[in-house]
């Protein structure tokens, strides 16, 4: 049985064929039903199976979405956004079939402020675009998952990235949104103040709620200056402990580091052979510093000093721009360079997150995990958060191999969540998690369900997904 048969939902033949009839006379060329273009609408980015929705509607406004969303309501169809696809855990398959409604065509930046730091946009604008948008500004957008997600896709996924320990994650950065409701209301959720007392934080309900709640149509977002000098380096370290310690270390002295990302002996493998890289084969930490010339230099000295008392060095570190580039380009292609591990196999991305106190242990136990059950599987992570990414290689034609890999990301969770942390840190529930929630959460999910239920009856909004169908 696939994850995705965990939480199956009914399809409403009738509905369906309704809605389609009605999408088509509403959008013309603008509403598909071919194969190909539902198949791409459904998941991409995972070995969990596709499940195409009935069509795909292109909207264009709120008034858009909210016509789709009405057409369904009425018919009792779900309807799933579709940012750009590049959600990890089945978020955008369509169990009971439906609706996608692809937001790529709502792509305008509708205005940037930047005495205040902020800037509203449409759902669709993906975060490259944005950054290639302020740049003359001095600004920029911090949130940076590996994928060109679109922003709208990383509210509904509560994103995060390698520049959270410094400016947070989507929780912390989105003001406000406007969101289209399962009855068709478009509610705006906040102003442009930064901080807000009035009544329930509705933004933050719906940042994480996967579309599960309503669909995300404009979005206000914090921004950040570009500093005025940045450096960064490499360090390698004789064990996972070791870069752990420097870690801990690193954010209680207060050192108010950019980036801290842990990568594993067989990650820096793969790194340096599809990037060319020239460091050792064993842990390394990937570091950078935002400030000013004496501030990113001062910040760079203390930390080589504390990664030297934990045996680790020589600490590398440069203020050139190009070949910090080069290093950060190599992370964020972690994942394509990890594919060169094992040719022909696909990946299980998985995110788990602990409190940092426990990031050297469970990292550790993962470790040996992987060894014990014969997997390829390199680990990356966002350190400095306690948030790691392991992507188990494999021939998804080969049911024991699935079998495997699921068995060791069930153990990976609960591992996590013994560690008093969670099943994931940024890539969300999906389908693929569906089953921990209960395990992480307890009560807490019978709460999402009140929510759930008090908000889309009908369950129209991205159904099968978050929470599990029953227990
Ligand atoms: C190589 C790679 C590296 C990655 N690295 C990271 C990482 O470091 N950090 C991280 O957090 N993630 C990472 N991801 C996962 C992924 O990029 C994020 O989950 C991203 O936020 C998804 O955005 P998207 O536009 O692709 O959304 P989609 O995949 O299109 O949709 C994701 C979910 O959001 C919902 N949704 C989309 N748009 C809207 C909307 N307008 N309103 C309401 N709901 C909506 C969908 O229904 C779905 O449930 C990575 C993925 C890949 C492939």
């Amino acid at each position: 049985m696939a994850l995705s048969d965990l939480n199956p939902v009914e399809r409403n033949e009738e509905g369906i064929a309704a809605v389609l009839g009605i999408l088509k006379q509403q959008f013309g060329e603008r509403f598909q039903t071919g194969e190909a273009i539902r198949g791409q609408h459904a998941h991409t980015t995972t070995y969990i199976p596709t499940q195409a929705p009935d069509g795909v509607t292109f909207v264009e406004s709120t008034a858009e979405v909210q016509e789709v969303v009405r057409a369904c309501a009425a018919h009792r169809v779900p309807v799933i956004a579709f940012g750009v696809g590049s959600s990890l855990e089945g978020h955008t398959n369509a169990p009971g079939g439906g609706i996608s409604i692809d937001t790529s065509r709502m792509n305008r930046i509708l205005s940037v402020n930047p005495q205040d730091l902020d800037c509203t946009v449409e759902p669709g604008v993906t975060r490259e675009d944005l950054n290639r948008h302020l740049r003359d500004t001095g600004l920029f957008f911090p949130i940076d998952p590996g994928a060109n997600a679109s922003l709208g896709g990383m509210a509904a996924t509560r994103a995060s990235g390698t520049n959270a320990v410094r400016y947070g994650t989507m929780r912390e950065n989105v003001l406000s949104l406007t969101a289209v409701m399962a009855d068709g209301e478009a509610v705006t959720t906040g102003k442009r103040a930064k901080k807000s007392s009035a009544g329930y934080d509705l933004t933050r309900l719906l940042v994480g709620s996967e579309g599960t709640l309503g669909i995300i149509t404009a979005l206000t977002l914090r921004l950040q200056g570009i500093p005025q000098a940045i450096s960064g380096g490499v360090c390698p370290f004789p064990s996972l402990e070791a870069a752990c310690n420097t870690v801990i270390a690193t954010i209680q002295m207060g050192i108010p580091v950019a980036r801290i990302e842990l990568v594993n002996a067989l990650q820096m493998r793969a790194m340096k052979n599809y990037s060319k890289l020239d460091y050792p084969e064993s842990p390394c930490l990937f570091v950078e510093f935002h400030g000013s010339d004496a501030g990113v230099a001062e910040q760079a000295e203390t930390f080589g000093m504390i990664a030297e008392e934990n045996d680790g060095g020589p600490f590398l570190w440069t203020s050139v721009a190009e070949e910090r580039t080069k290093l950060w380009k190599a992370r964020h292609d972690a994942y394509w360079s990890s594919l060169t591990l094992r040719p022909g196999a696909k990946g299980l991305s998985t995110d788990v997150c602990v409190p940092i106190s426990r990031l050297a242990e469970c990292v550790t136990e993962t470790e040996t995990d992987i060894a014990e059950m014969g997997l390829i599987a390199p680990i990356v992570g966002h350190a400095g958060d306690g948030n790691f990414h392991v992507l188990v290689l494999m021939d998804v034609e080969n049911p024991d191999e699935i079998a495997l890999a699921e068995k060791f990301v069930a153990r990976l969770n609960m591992r996590a969540i013994a560690m008093e942390g969670t099943c994931t840190g940024e890539h969300g529930i999906g389908q693929g998690k569906v089953g921990f929630l209960r395990h992480e959460l307890g009560h807490g999910v019978d709460v999402m369900r009140t929510i759930k239920q008090a908000l889309d009856p009908l369950n129209i909004m991205n159904p099968g997904k978050i929470l599990p169908a029953a227990g």
